[in-house]
Formats: C-alpha cells, sequence, structure tokens
C-alpha cells in the first residue's frame, strides 16, 4: 500500500458537477474547482462518478475452511474492484463464526489484506445449528467488536431461540440479521414455486416460506423491543410485510441482491446451476416489487450475497448443485442497469443504500460516510458511461459462478480509495 497523497480531478460527487478533490494522509482534506497542486498524484476524473466507498453487509469469504472458494484476501481484493471499502463476513464458515476466536481470526486475517475492511458477523446459535445461543456477548466484547449477527445460509427457525437472540443483542446495540426460510416448507426445494416450477417439474419454493419467518420475527422484534434485520428479500409479499413493519414504527431493516433486482425465475429453464440461489430468482412481478421498494425506502440496503463456490460445486445436475453467486465485481453495474438507468434512483440515493445505510445497520466505524471534507477518504470513483460485456475471467474473486457472464452491464469501477490508499486504480488492483 503506498501513502501517496492524491488529487482527483473533475469527479462528479454524487453524480453533481465536476470538482477536485484533495486527500492528504488519508483524509478528504478539500473539494473545490481547480485546485492547485501540491505535489500530490493527480488522477483525472473527467466524467466520472464520485461515491463514498461501499459497504457490503453481506459478504460470504469462505475463509478458514472453503480456500478453494475464496479466501479473505481474493474476497477482499474482488470487493475493491468492486467498489468496496468494507465488507461483512457472513458467519457460516469451517469452523462456524460462533466464537471471539474465530471472528478474531476472521477479522485479523481482514486487516492483514489492506484491501477493504472486514467486519466479522457472528453466529446467532452454536455451529448454526438453532439449538443453543452462541457466545454473542464474548464476541461483541471481542477485538473484532462483533454488532451483527446470523445464522445465514440457515433461518434460526425456533421462535424461542430468535426471541432470546433479540433480547440479547439490545445489550450492546447488536442486530439480529434473519436468513428468512422456513425450513420445513422448503425442505428439498429447489426453485420458485410457481408456473416454471411446474412445468419443469423441480420441487417448488413458496414465496409463503420466506414471509411467514419475516411477519412472525418483525412482530418478536417489536414485542421485544430490538432490531431486526432481514437478509435478501426476494419477494413482493415480503415487502409488504416489511412496509406494514416500519408503519408501525418497529426497528426493521431489509436489503436485497443485485442478482433479485435483475434475474428472474425464467432463467431456470436453462438448468444451469450458475442460476441456484438461496432464496431463489423469484418472477418479474417480484423483482418490480423489490425495485419499487428500494427506490422508495422500504428496503433499506443493497447487499450482495456474494456466495463463491468452485466449479465443480455448480457444474453439476441442478438438484446437487450448490447454491449462490458471486457478486461483489458486478453489484454497482448491476444496480445502475436496474435502478439508475431504468430512472427508479440517482447517484445519492445509490450512495445512501450501498454506503451509509448499511454502515449504520451494523455501526462500522469510519465507512458510509459522506464525500465531505474531514472524512475517510473512502472513495470509488466510477464511470457510468462504461459499456461492456462482464468477463469473469477479469474477476479477482477465486470463484466464476455469476449468473452475469457475457452480460452487457452498464459502468465500470476505476478507482477506489481506503483511507486515502489506492486499492484499484485504472479498473485494476494496486
Ligand atoms: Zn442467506
Amino acid at each position: 500500500m503506498s501513502t501517496t497523497n492524491y488529487l482527483i480531478r473533475n469527479a462528479r460527487i454524487l453524480g453533481g458537477d465536476p470538482q477536485d478533490i484533495r486527500i492528504t494522509d488519508g483524509v478528504i482534506a478539500e473539494i473545490g474547482a481547480s485546485l492547485e497542486a501540491k505535489g500530490e498524484r493527480e488522477i483525472a476524473a473527467d466524467g466520472l462518478i464520485a461515491l463514498p466507498g461501499l459497504v457490503d453487509l453481506h459478504t460470504h469469504l469462505r475463509e478458514p475452511g472453503r480456500e478453494d472458494a475464496e479466501t479473505v484476501l481474493t474476497g477482499t481484493q474482488a470487493a475493491a474492484k468492486g467498489g468496496f471499502t468494507a465488507v461483512h463476513a457472513m458467519a457460516n464458515t469451517f469452523p462456524v463464526a460462533d466464537t471471539a476466536g474465530v471472528v478474531e481470526q476472521v477479522w485479523r486475517l481482514g486487516r492483514e489484506s489492506g484491501y477493504c475492511d472486514v467486519q466479522p458477523i457472528g453466529a446467532v446459535t452454536v455451529g448454526l445449528e438453532g439449538k443453543q445461543l452462541a457466545e454473542l456477548g464474548a464476541m461483541a466484547d471481542s477485538a473484532a467488536q462483533v454488532r451483527v449477527f446470523s445464522d445465514d445460509g440457515k433461518c434460526v427457525d425456533d421462535a424461542v431461540i430468535m426471541r432470546r437472540a433479540l433480547e440479547y443483542v439490545k445489550a450492546f446495540g447488536g442486530v439480529v440479521a434473519q436468513h428468512a426460510q422456513e425450513p420445513r416448507l422448503t425442505q428439498g426445494a429447489q426453485m420458485n414455486e410457481g408456473v416454471v416450477s411446474g412445468e419443469l417439474g423441480l420441487a417448488g419454493w413458496p414465496a409463503v416460506a420466506e414471509e411467514s419467518i419475516i411477519a412472525r420475527d418483525v412482530l418478536l422484534a417489536a414485542h421485544v423491543g430490538s432490531r431486526l434485520h432481514i437478509c435478501h428479500l426476494s419477494t413482493a409479499g415480503s415487502v409488504e410485510i416489511i412496509r406494514w413493519a416500519k408503519s408501525k414504527g418497529w426497528d426493521v431493516t431489509a436489503e436485497v441482491t443485485p442478482h433479485h433486482l435483475l434475474l428472474t425465475d425464467e432463467l431456470v429453464r436453462s438448468y444451469d446451476a450458475v442460476y441456484k440461489v438461496n432464496p431463489p430468482l423469484r418472477t418479474e412481478a417480484d423483482v418490480m416489487a423489490l425495485r419499487e421498494a428500494l427506490a422508495d425506502g422500504t428496503i433499506d440496503i443493497v447487499a450482495t450475497d456474494h456466495a463463491p463456490h468452485p466449479a465443480e460445486d455448480k457444474a453439476c445436475e441442478w438438484a446437487a448443485a450448490a447454491m449462490g453467486m458471486v457478486g461483489l465485481e458486478t453489484a454497482l453495474c448491476v444496480v445502475q442497469s436496474a435502478m439508475v438507468d431504468t430512472g427508479l434512483m440517482g447517484w445519492a440515493e445509490v450512495a445512501e443504500r450501498m454506503s451509509a445505510k448499511p454502515a449504520a445497520i451494523s455501526g462500522i466505524p469510519g465507512h458510509g460516510r459522506p464525500v465531505s471534507v474531514g472524512e475517510p477518504a473512502n472513495l470509488v470513483l466510477f464511470d457510468a458511461d462504461y459499456r461492456g460485456e462482464v468477463n469473469p475471467d477479469a474477476f479477482a474473486t477465486r470463484s466464476r459462478n455469476t449468473p452475469f457472464r457475457g452480460m452487457d452491464l452498464p459502468g465500470r469501477v476505476v478507482a477506489t480509495f481506503l483511507r486515502g490508499n489506492a486499492t484499484v486504480l485504472d479498473g485494476e488492483l494496486v
């Protein structure tokens, strides 16, 4: 990592008028027109959008245990290439991140990587088994300062365990992030339950399996006065429940993935397991409801659910294939395609939903801050005019399971700065 100071020329902050941004000792020192150079390295950013460094609340880094799919190093490199300066590492590793020891290991690996900050998420239950609360307090008190807890990949389906977790995290301002999937209703489920699953003869994954858990959990969170976050909303009905919970003033937030904003279950007709994901791709009507909810703030944030898998775990028959998609390196492009180019959101809203709000939900310090003088220089420069095909061979992630391969997606991350250090320049890792 260099300790170079930078003078960024003619960047459009949140899509506004071109301005120069001076970065001195890791901090945004000055913003204005035609700033005088003081020996900095100059970056020509004509036409580029400047956004605060993106923050992902839902990333699977796979280390420890599945380093064949991803490591903290390769995952944070992929994050930097996607414009992220902080990611939250999900707990479903081997061993599970259910103790202070494991979350501190992940946190240290993140600090050593240098490409982006890594904030570990702690498991809600021991071994993600849903039976016994993990050491939430010890993880909160550890060097990793865990505040977000999730059994993601599995649902905390026992209502009593969920209630206890919600009560417990109140003591230190934590939040429980629920993977909403009623297990009995989704036993053996392979794809969204609907017209396409009927035609293909694949076991259906009904919307109600997601919606019933969300309904239960917003009520539980309200009952105990705690904070709840819902991972990867995928149905129009889920949006309605969150909208209702927020109208009650309950402390509930929700996320949507880029892939659920763009893709539908029609793609499953190809039987290409790259489209197999949890929760499954839904219908066009669901996609439209999710977009509208993200635009009006019912859905608070975009989170990638970056889920790398080695080729052999995807190159098999549909039923046997692993669920999940990589997403860090395409997230901003997909959001531009689904939300900005459609006129649903501007760049200020993108910054809110991909940086400020996810940072606020987790409480991670120094991230999600405005692009303003005196703030840490966590920045991304984005070329929204770029057009090109997604080429997974150029990805930094160790895995290639992207549903966007060969697709025309707008935009390209040109540069990323983490506390004033360039992690990406000219679209390449530094
Ligand atoms: Zn999940």
